[in-house]
This record gives structure tokens, C-alpha cells and sequence, in this order.
């Protein structure tokens, strides 16, 4: 039986991580400091006997005994507010953490694959984004902390596959949303869903003319996994290419509310991106992977979700 190590799995998509290599027939050990992750989100875990939970910052040194084949570094703060919240212990785990999780997989001889994302490209000047585009960051504004520290991380990821011979891959994550996301956390589509529930009026940030791209959980972790098991070792964007305008979409989402709520207008935060499509050609190629399930499928069955948990919006 393989074991794979999955930092920050009591996040959101770190848990649904675990799920899948579990279902693959995996051991799977979880190490999260639980910074921004919830326990709620892996506690279904706790009695299945090829699961364990270490609580640890992976910022220090990582020990964990016996054989490992996989190390999947999903540790971070990801959405705006967990960023600008924790800007010091971004950066920190994106850097040093990546070096922890990075140094454990030269030591185990094990496959490593760093989550990185989309905002690498910053603020981008071409669209839709594909992997060889180099980003428009801005190194010293507010998002720099998040931005530089995942380009900090695909460089390290480099070095070691270069210089150590360490088996590596990085994905690009585009926008991702489902069940288990956490509605208050900053991003335009749980902060939608939760307004919509409530009939209160959707805060939609500058003329709601910038678009977004946002892919199902499910079909997210399928591409992870395909990416995972593959030979590809530059990056490869994993996303949903289907964009809209952030106006159209607080839209769709009152409209499959069935809600009263109405829309406002505040002031764009400073370096918002305008415009994020990922273009997904290298992963239909080198993958054979696209996403299976629409906007509004996924939008459904999260509503339904967010609905049927009775959570406190
Ligand atoms: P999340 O906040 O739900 O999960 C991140 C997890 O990392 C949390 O459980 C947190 O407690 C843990 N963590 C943070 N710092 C840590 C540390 N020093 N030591 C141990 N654990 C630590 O976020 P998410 O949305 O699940 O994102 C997971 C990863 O995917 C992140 O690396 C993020 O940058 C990347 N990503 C996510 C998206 C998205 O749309 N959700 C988009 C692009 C990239």
C-alpha cells in the first residue's frame, strides 16, 4: 500500500484530497496546523485505519516515519482575506514550508506536487492564461504576499527537480468552489451564495465587469490526481475555462437562489485582477483531462450543500 503525506488536508481541497487517495487505496497522512482549515472537514476520516492526522506548522521541520511515495503541498492561506490576514505566515509557508515539504520528499525518494495557482499571472495581459505566460505581479502591493510566495515555491519545486533529482509536478489552480469551501471567506462566490440565502444585497466590487473562471470541486481533484500520476513536470493549469462577468454571475446566482436580493457597488480592491480564464490545452494534451461538470451543475449542487448543512450563513 502507498502513502501519501498531503500538507494543509483539513482545507478544503486538501480534504477532498484525502478523500480521493484514500479511494484509490492509499494511506494517507494529513498535516495541518489548522491556520485556516477546519477539523470538521476530515473528521468523516478519524475511525478509517489508513488515515492519520498530524497537527503541525509545516514551516518547521517535518519528521514522519516509514516509507512515503507521494507529498502533495496544499498548505497555505488562499483566499484574499486569509492573505491579507495572515501576510508574514504566507509568505512563511510558501517559502520555508515549501522547503520543509520539499526536503522530506528528497528524503523518502517520494513524488511531490505543489499547488500553486493562478495568480502567478497576476493581473495578466494576455488571455486566456496558458502556462507559458511569466504573470504581471505586483511584487509590493497587498496580493504580493500570496503572488510571490507560490512563485517563490514553483522555483524552489524547480531546483530541487533540478539540482536533487526530485521527482516533481505543480499545478496552477484556477478558482474552485464546492462543498466545504468557507462562505465568509472573501471570495466573490461563497460571499454570493451566503448574501443570496440571506436576500441580502450581493456586494459586487467595481463595475462587475472583471470575470472569473470557477471549476467544481470534483472535477479539480480528478485533474490534481491525473496531474499526479503523470510524467509532466512544468506546470499545468487546472481550471474551468467557462468565464463570466462578475455582474453576470451575482445574476445566476440570484437567480438560482430563487432570492430577493438585490445588487451593490463597491470600490474595486487594489490590483484585483480584470480578467482570469485559464487556458486548459496542455492539460486536455498531456492529461486527457477537461472539466465534466458545468457552472451552474456545480452551482447546484453546492447551493444544495451549503442548504442540507443547515451551516449558520
Ligand atoms: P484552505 O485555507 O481551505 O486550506 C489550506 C490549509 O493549509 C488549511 O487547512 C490551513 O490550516 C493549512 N495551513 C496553512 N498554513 C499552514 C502551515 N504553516 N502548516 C500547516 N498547515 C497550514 O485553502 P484551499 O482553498 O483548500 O487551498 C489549498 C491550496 O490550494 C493552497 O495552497 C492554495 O494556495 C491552493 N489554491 C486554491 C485555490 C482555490 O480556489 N481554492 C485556487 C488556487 C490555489
Amino acid at each position: 500500500m502507498k502513502t501519501a503525506i498531503i500538507t494543509g488536508g483539513a482545507g478544503f481541497l486538501g480534504s477532498h484530497l484525502c478523500d480521493k487517495l484514500l479511494s484509490e487505496g492509499m494511506k494517507v497522512v494529513c498535516i495541518d496546523n489548522l491556520l485556516t482549515g477546519n477539523i470538521e472537514n476530515i473528521s468523516h476520516l478519524f475511525l478509517n485505519e489508513n488515515f492519520s492526522f498530524v497537527k503541525h506548522d509545516v514551516t518547521n521541520f517535518i519528521h514522519i516515519p516509514g516509507k512515503v511515495e507521494y507529498i502533495l503541498h496544499f498548505a497555505s492561506p488562499a483566499s484574499p482575506n486569509d492573505y491579507l490576514n495572515y501576510p508574514i505566515q504566507t509568505l512563511k509557508v510558501g517559502s520555508l514550508g515549501t522547503h520543509k515539504a520539499l526536503g522530506l520528499a528528497k528524503e523518502k525518494g517520494a513524488r511531490f506536487l505543489l499547488a500553486s495557482t493562478s495568480e502567478v499571472y497576476g493581473d495578466p495581459l494576455i488571455h486566456p492564461q496558458d502556462e507559458n505566460y511569466w504573470g504581471n505581479v505586483n511584487s509590493v502591493g497587498p496580493r504580493g504576499v500570496y503572488d510571490e510566495a507560490k512563485r517563490f515555491a514553483e522555483s524552489l519545486t524547480m531546483a530541487y527537480h533540478r539540482y536533487h533529482g526530485v521527482d516533481t509536478r505543480i499545478v496552477r489552480i484556477f478558482n474552485t468552489f464546492g462543498p466545504r469551501m468557507r462562505l465568509n471567506d472573501g471570495r466573490a462566490l461563497p460571499a454570493f451564495i451566503s448574501q443570496a440565502l440571506k436576500n441580502e444585497p450581493l456586494s459586487v466590487f467595481g463595475d462587475g465587469s472583471q470575470t472569473r473562471s470557477f471549476c467544481y470541486v470534483d472535477d479539480m481533484i480528478e485533474g490534481i490526481f491525473s496531474l499526479l500520476m503523470s510524467d509532466e513536470v512544468y506546470p499545468v493549469n487546472i481550471g474551468n475555462p467557462e468565464e463570466i462577468s462578475i455582474t453576470g454571475f451575482a445574476k445566476e446566482i440570484i437567480e438560482l437562489t430563487g432570492s430577493k436580493s438585490e445588487i451593490v457597488s463597491f470600490p474595486l480592491p487594489e490590483d484585483d485582477p480584470k480578467v482570469r480564464q485559464p487556458d486548459i490545452s496542455k492539460a486536455k494534451k498531456v492529461l486527457g483531462w477537461e472539466p465534466k461538470f458545468t457552472r451552474r451543475e456545480g452551482l447546484r449542487l453546492t447551493i444544495d450543500a451549503v442548504i442540507n448543512a443547515k451551516v449558520t450563513l
